[in-house]
């Protein structure tokens, strides 16, 4: 397949690989990491830790849109769904995540609560459209990546006078969360986290370009390659964020040229940026509350946010006891250092996000690296 077998050929793997080999100081360690659950995956999936030196190591890190989300969201969501007589619509992982008291919304639609799983925001507008009488809320999640997509949600329920769909915006930031990670006491004071360069996302940076890295890079002094999702790809950066290691520079490079530009797509900023703001703060699971990390919607569409429409009140969530979510997330602990992990916690009973969605790291150790360590 086109852009796709050029990009798992094992011949060129092997030489990068080889390239790899002959580019590490053997008198040091490189710690990266890849800050999308797509690259942790790839890494998983084909091997690529199998094709290193020893002293590279991968750090998983926070950009799994369903793992990110607190529990209280999740709670929120739950509690709107037992007060009001709404159609709730999510994407699928989203219903599967445990909340407070191990319910979720999969466990709310088996009892009886009205929850659809979604496909695009398209499909929650055509729900809107099909029950006049209904509201029609749709939880909103993600990156900038799917971001665009809500904004166009909004701005299409607002040219069809759509009176009865709302969304639970919870769409979060990027670069934000690079620098709270770079900022956060494990990187910086206790130093029990160390990285020493990012793979930076592939489809974020499809939409906001890799200009937005610029400032953390140069701040903190720590190289970027924004990589694709391809084996290669990630081979690839590897080797050019080696290079920047060993060079003493910390640039933004772009492996991802296929896609991403500098500038990304303008026009997706333009929709995001009319139709939502910066929110002053917002909570990620694992980081804590994060100062404009997030978005929420703009004044003007406030008709459509359901945090105006609804009673959302703050609650009082719980994580399950022994989830070592949280600290997977900042890169401080792997998969395999929680003792839920393949005992009682896997994909078919998850006991955290990280396991739920296909681009959690405990999902990916299970599914590719359980038997490595
Ligand atoms: S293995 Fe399960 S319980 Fe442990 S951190 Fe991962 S998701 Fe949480």
């Amino acid at each position: 397949m086109k852009y796709v077998d050029e990009f798992r050929s094992g011949e060129l793997a092997k030489n990068i690989s080889a390239k790899i080999k002959a580019a590490v100081d053997p008198e040091r360690s490189y710690n990266l990491m890849e800050f999308c659950g797509g690259h942790t995956h790839a890494i998983f999936r084909y091997g690529i830790q199998d094709l290193m030196p020893d002293n590279i190591h991968f750090i998983h890190g926070p950009g799994c849109p369903v793992c990110v989300l607190p529990t209280s969201r999740i709670d929120q969501a739950l509690y709107l769904l037992e007060h009001n007589d709404i159609i709730l619509c999510s994407y699928g992982d989203l219903l599967r995540v445990p909340a407070t008291d191990g319910k979720s919304l999969l466990k709310a639609k088996a009892g009886g609560s009205d929850v659809r799983m979604v496909y695009s925001t398209q499909d929650a507008l055509k729900i809107a459209r099909d029950n006049p009488d209904r509201e029609v809320l749709f939880f909103a999640i993600g990156f900038e990546t799917t971001t665009p997509a809500s904004a166009i949600a909004i701005q299409q329920a607002a040219d069809e006078g759509l009176k009865n769909f709302t969304l639970f915006c919870n769409h979060v930031l990027t670069p934000a969360a690079i620098q709270n990670i770079l900022e956060s006491p494990e990187v910086r004071e206790i130093g029990s986290v160390s990285i020493d360069g990012f793979f930076g996302p592939s489809h974020v940076s499809a939409i906001i370009g890799s200009r937005p890295y610029e400032f953390f890079a140069e701040e903190f002094q720590r190289p970027v390659v924004i990589a694709g999702f391809e084996p290669l790809d990630v081979m690839q950066s590897t080797l050019m964020l080696i290079h920047q290691i060993n060079e003493d520079r910390f640039e933004v490079e772009n492996e991802y040229g296929r896609v991403v530009t500098r500038d990304g797509n303008q026009k997706a900023q333009k929709l995001v940026a009319e139709t939502f703001e910066l929110r002053p703060l917002f909570e990620w699971r694992g980081l804590g509350e994060v100062p404009y990390s997030a978005l929420r919607i703009r004044e003007k569409y406030k008709v459509f946010d359901s945090e105006q429409r609804f009673n959302i009140p703050k609650l009082h969530s719980k994580e399950i006891k022994g989830c070592e979510c949280p600290t997977i997330l900042r890169g401080a602990k792997r998969p395999t250092d929680c003792k839920l992990f393949g005992t009682v916690c896997f994909p078919e009973n998850p006991m955290g996000s990280c396991m739920v969605s296909s681009e959690g790291a405990c999902a990916a150790y299970w599914s590719y690296g359980r038997f490595r360590e």
